[in-house]
């Protein structure tokens, strides 16, 4: 089954930009994923192709309507049928590795790109979208980050990573940061590679791996720390796992 993305955005010459190349690009020519690029301005309904309108309420900048964004959205629906429809913005909910991997196993995504100070708030009831955000930045424009959405997606479908990695020890697939790499020259500017990743002892090297991983998210995420040892204390069906869930 091919992956199909459909980009919502005043700029499809953004796309497929980083992922025409390496991995992304290959499998794209692989026929992995199939993306198509909807210009919203073809739904415009003057005769200016008008996108965006003043802010109601006043203030700076510019908001998308409503109405424009409807009919690009209806389209897309009408080509990329079983697809969820996701904007890109900064008041969406994070993005997890979680989800991606959700939407990778999934039919495809529509995403909607948002320029100016973003969308008109009635489409996310109005068309059933859901809001995600890349992080706690503002970008200019959407595109960026639904390039970083698709980029996480088409790595995990089948056969575009091949054997060497299934991804499952990666950083955030076990609650968890990635333990750190090393290697050749075993020794650089007077720093060395940890003598135990030497020893071709293996279940050393996994329990040395498994404590820095700990060390490393606790030190630098103690977000996913607390959350990896709520999970751990209390098992996944637990009433406060549960409540931690709709918190998120
Ligand atoms: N006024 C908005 C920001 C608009 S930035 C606000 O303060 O919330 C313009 C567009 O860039 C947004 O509509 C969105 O599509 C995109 N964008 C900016 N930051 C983003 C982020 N962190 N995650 C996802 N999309 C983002």
């Amino acid at each position: 089954m091919t992956f199909h993305a459909t980009v919502l955005t005043l700029y499809p010459e953004m796309f497929p930009g980083p992922l025409g190349v390496s991995l992304a690009g290959r499998a794209r020519e692989e026929g992995k994923w199939a993306l198509d690029c909807v210009q919203i301005r073809d739904f415009a309904i003057d005769r200016h192709r008008t996108v965006d309108d003043t802010p109601a309420g006043g203030g700076a900048g510019m908001v998308l309507r409503v109405d424009v964004l409807a009919a690009a959205v209806d389209h897309a629906r009408g080509v990329n049928r079983e697809a969820p429809v996701i904007a890109m913005t900064p008041r969406g909910k994070p993005l997890t590795q979680a989800r991606v991997r959700e939407l990778a196993a999934g039919p495809g995504v529509i995403i909607l790109c948002g320029r100016f100070e973003g969308f008109d708030e009635r489409i996310f009831p109005g068309r059933d979208v859901e809001e995600v955000s890349v992080g706690d930045i503002v970008l200019s424009g959407g595109e960026p980050a639904a390039i970083m959405l698709l980029d996480a997606c088409i790595r995990l479908l089948p056969g575009v990573m091949g054997a060497a990695s299934s991804g499952a020890e990666e950083s955030f697939e076990q609650g968890l940061l990635e333990y750190p790499h090393y290697t050749r020259p075993q020794e650089w500017e007077g720093r060395t590679i940890p003598e135990v990743l030497r020893s071709g002892d293996h279940a050393k090297i996994a329990a040395w791996r498994k404590s820095q991983s700990e060390i490393d998210t606790r030190s630098r995420r103690p977000d996913l720390w607390e959350r990896h040892e709520d999970a751990r204390v209390q098992p996944a069906s637990g009433a406060r796992r549960k409540k931690k869930d709709m918190d998120q």
